[in-house]
């Protein structure tokens, strides 16, 4: 028997506005995180967007809420001020039978003289991202100790775009006996690490997919001399964002990145011989999307902590079963599908048939793309990388470099900037193509937290 909103013990003012909106029966992850949420347990959910999941938070916050107190009692931290206007909307819409309810959007690029107003008169749910909440909390802009849930929505993403230890903070500074709730789609090691950190006996919620992810393995045989072609052939036909191609030998890496480099292909080389900046810098790109074509060896491989990878590329069989497992594994996470493609000699049928055997797949055999025109090769990529001279030594967060950037300092759109990356040292931003240029110069002419820092695109 499939749940009702009635059987989910949803309080009256509530369910009249779900049944008004015209929702007739709760989605899987509103089945289950709902019961979880009202009894006041963390809880970790894996779903994705579209799922349903605001709600699924938005209803045991409403429904818990004292209205009579006017301290904020729930914090929602979302990635961008985009989500926070969606959510808080979704909010105040649920309760719009709550008379009274104060819901307020905390977010950078906003000034700040309106924001303290807004929550000296009083909220009760304060939906933020995580650079300007944490200013606020520094600032003590108002009372944090009656907030007894917080959720940390499309967590993954907060994580990606270096919100981590901006979000830890948060958690840190909220009571320690909140409710802690955490969405995302997907769950890397640091989300595992927050929860560690933060949570106590969470329950932990997954929502499947309909489509199963599912990895396809292919192959195409073609004489040696002709192996670069057909990779460039390959790289033109698919037109992914993020291609990872394998070579057996440092030598046959160096060779593919120089034919694809030639070509005007947006390529790097990750292998044993990089120093260990420059191997920070070649995986920062590839993540970001500023590299689509990443070319390595096994050993260097290994330890790509990269989830979106729609493509994977054997320029040549590797010897061991494991190392074809782990090549194209890095294909098919995060709730994608995922294609991999050998290229193969004529006299290797045996050994494709023997990894098809032992991996119990198929590996279908397709003809190499029919040629197109070699020359013409449109893999330039999406985004740039600017490497900026500060880090988490210099306190920087990654709300000080989108400050830098956009607004009156920096002229840029925040849409315009993508995955920024504090390290200790250095900060990676990617940014638009288009924008590059005048990304570097504002950093160069302009000031962050009153200092001067060189940027550079790498
Ligand atoms: P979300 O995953 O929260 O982004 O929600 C995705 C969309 O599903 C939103 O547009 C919601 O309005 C809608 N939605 C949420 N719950 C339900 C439901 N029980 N039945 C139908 N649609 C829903």
């Amino acid at each position: 028997m499939s749940a009702t909103f009635q059987s989910l013990r949803i309080a009256q003012p509530l369910q009249s506005v779900i049944s008004e909106i015209g929702f007739e029966s709760p989605t899987a992850v509103q089945t289950q995180a709902i019961p979880v949420m009202l009894k006041g347990r963390d809880i970790i959910v894996q779903s994705q967007t579209g799922s349903g999941k605001t709600l699924a938070f938005a209803v045991p916050i409403l429904q818990k809420l004292k209205l009579t107190k006017s301290s904020p009692q729930a914090l929602v931290i979302c990635p961008t001020r985009e989500l926070c206007t969606q959510v808080a909307k979704e909010i105040r819409t649920l309760g719009r039978q709550l008379h009274g309810l104060v819901v307020t959007e905390i977010c950078g690029g906003q000034p700040i003289r309106q924001q303290l107003e807004t929550l000296r008169r009083g909220v009760h749910i304060i939906v933020a991202t995580p650079g300007r909440l944490l200013d606020h909390l520094s600032r003590d802009s108002f009372d944090r100790h009656g907030i007894n849930v917080v959720v940390l929505d499309e967590a993954d993403r907060m994580l990606d775009m270096g919100f981590g230890g901006d979000v830890a903070e948060i958690l840190q500074a909220t009571p320690a006996s909140r409710q802690t709730a955490l969405f995302s789609a997907t769950f890397p090691h640091g989300i595992k690490e927050i929860s560690k950190q933060h949570q106590s006996a969470p329950l932990r919620i997954t929502i499947e997919d309909k489509l199963q992810n599912t990895l396809r393995h292919q192959v195409t045989f073609c004489p040696a001399e002709e192996k670069s072609d057909v990779l460039l052939l390959l790289l033109q036909q698919y037109n992914v964002d993020r291609t990872l191609v394998f070579c057996n030998f440092k030598k046959s890496v160096n060779g593919v990145v120089q034919s694809l480099r030639r070509l005007g292909c947006s390529v790097d080389r990750l292998d044993g011989d990089l120093q260990q900046y420059q191997r920070d810098q070649v995986l920062a790109k590839f993540k970001n999307k500023s590299t689509r074509v990443l070319v390595a060896t096994d050993v260097a491989g290994r330890g790509i902590d990269v989830d979106d990878i729609d493509l994977v590329i054997n320029y040549e069989l590797p010897d061991k079963l494991h190392a074809y497992q782990h090549r194209v594994g890095r294909s098919a996470r995060a709730g994608k599908d995922g294609l991999a493609i050998s290229i193969a000699l004529p006299k290797q049928q045996k050994k494709v048939r023997a990894i098809s055997e032992a991996l119990d797949a198929q590996i279908e055999q397709v003809t190499p793309p029919p040629s197109l025109h070699l020359d013409i090769v449109s893999q330039d990529a999406k985004m740039r990388t600017i490497q900026i001279s500060c880090g988490r030594k210099d306190k920087i967060r990654p709300g000080d470099i989108l400050g830098a950037l956009t607004g009156d300092a920096g002229g840029l759109k925040g849409s315009d900037i993508g995955k920024i990356d504090v390290r200790d040292k250095i900060t990676y931003v990617a940014v638009e193509n288009a924008s590059a240029t005048s990304a570097a110069k504002a950093i160069n002419h302009g000031r962050i937290k009153k200092k001067k820092f060189r940027a550079t695109i790498v």
